[in-house]
């Protein structure tokens, strides 16, 4: 079995001990002390770590500018520090879809102990072009390795070519990048590849929260 981070194989060497206890491993040693997993106090809506685990400035912001914040609270892996960017840009953009295999159980341990199979998972969806460009949606690859059923029915991105043949008061009515195209449930649960300044994410919410969803909550790999 070799490392799907680094290609080294994941075997230890064989004493009657490990013989014992083999057990495939999808990561090596190294690679796994390498993850930054989140620890510590972090902000309780968007999981950006802070040293007294209240509400962040961003999160206020957002609270503000929706009057309610549509997101109710997002939950992330891993911090975004260089090697996980490398990590990051081999599976975005030059097609290492294998990559994904390493965070599987980090990825199902942490759906089951902050979510339940009550919410409707929803990947966020990539622009058809983009998704043309990657081969593969890294929202969807995340989305599958929780053996869960998905939608990717209820929420669209909306055609960059008819944005801007749209007239300027049109663009701007209409930055939200998403469209609806069935009712959505209630409760709801987004899934990025990556929580930036949480933008994304509340553009689908929002729309989500407006066209009757009661509660959306979303799910990233990682929190930069
Ligand atoms: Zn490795
Ligand atoms: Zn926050």
């Amino acid at each position: 079995m070799n490392c799907y981070i680094c290609q080294n194989s994941t075997e230890p060497d064989t004493t009657w001990a490990t013989f014992l206890v083999t057990k495939s491993r999808l990561i090596c040693d190294d690679c796994e002390q390498l993850l930054p997993t989140i620890s510590g106090p972090t902000c309780p809506i968007c999981m950006k770590p802070t040293h007294d685990a209240k509400k962040c400035p961003d999160c206020h912001k957002w609270s503000e500018h929706f009057t309610k914040d549509p997101l109710k609270r997002n939950i992330s892996l891993y911090r975004y520090t260089p090697e996980m960017k490398s990590i990051m840009s081999r599976f975005k953009y030059r097609g290492d879809y294998e990559i994904i295999h390493a965070f599987e159980s980090a990825i199902q341990s942490t759906y089951k102990t902050h979510f339940s199979d009550h919410q409707t998972i929803i990947p966020i969806p990539l622009h058809p072009s983009r998704q043309q460009q990657r081969l593969f949606n890294q929202a969807e690859a995340i989305v599958q390795k929780l053996y869960q059923p998905y939608h990717t029915n209820i929420l669209a991105r909306q055609d960059n070519a008819k944005q801007s043949k749209k007239s300027r008061y049109e663009r701007i009515t209409s930055l939200n990048p998403f469209t609806i195209t069935e009712n959505p449930p209630d409760k709801i649960l987004l899934i990025d590849d990556i929580y930036t300044t949480g933008t994304t994410l509340r553009q689908a919410a929002d729309l989500l929260t407006n066209y009757g969803a009661k509660s959306v909550e979303s799910f990233t790999l990682i929190r930069s």
